[in-house]
């Protein structure tokens, strides 16, 4: 998709604090962030939502979690931390390339808002 922020972002075409990349995935840390630590972890494959993915794209899918938790082990986010995938305008989309948000760093309410 070339007119999408974050496959522009993966490529490297706009910088970013990325934080983490292999073949399948990058992350990078929110330009706007919501907690002392967040990160966006994406497929390289445009998937616009978890919708839009099919069977095919289930282990990318796992990996993203696992990056997830890699990354806060890494932080030493130890009291815990919080994934959030928000699907549709509804949910509090507004970039359209699926992301997992990981958020720590601070206290979390329930249930979110
Ligand atoms: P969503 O609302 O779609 O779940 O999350 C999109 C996230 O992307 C938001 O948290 C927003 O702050 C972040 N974001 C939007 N534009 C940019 C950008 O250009 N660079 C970075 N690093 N983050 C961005
Ligand atoms: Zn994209």
């Amino acid at each position: 998709m070339d007119d999408c922020l974050f496959c522009k972002i993966g490529k490297k075409k706009i910088p970013s604090k990325l934080v983490y990349e292999d073949e399948e995935i990058f992350a990078f840390e929110d330009i706007q962030p919501q907690a002392p630590h967040h990160i966006l972890i994406c497929p390289r494959k445009h998937l616009i939502s978890l919708t839009d993915a099919n069977d095919e794209d289930a282990a990318v899918l796992g990996k993203l979690q696992l990056v997830a938790a890699k990354l806060a082990v890494a932080r030493n986010l130890t009291d815990g931390y919080r994934t959030v995938l928000n699907n549709g305008r509804g949910a509090g989309q507004s970039v359209f390339h699926l992301h997992l948000h990981l958020l720590g760093g601070r206290d979390f309410r329930w249930p979110p808002g």
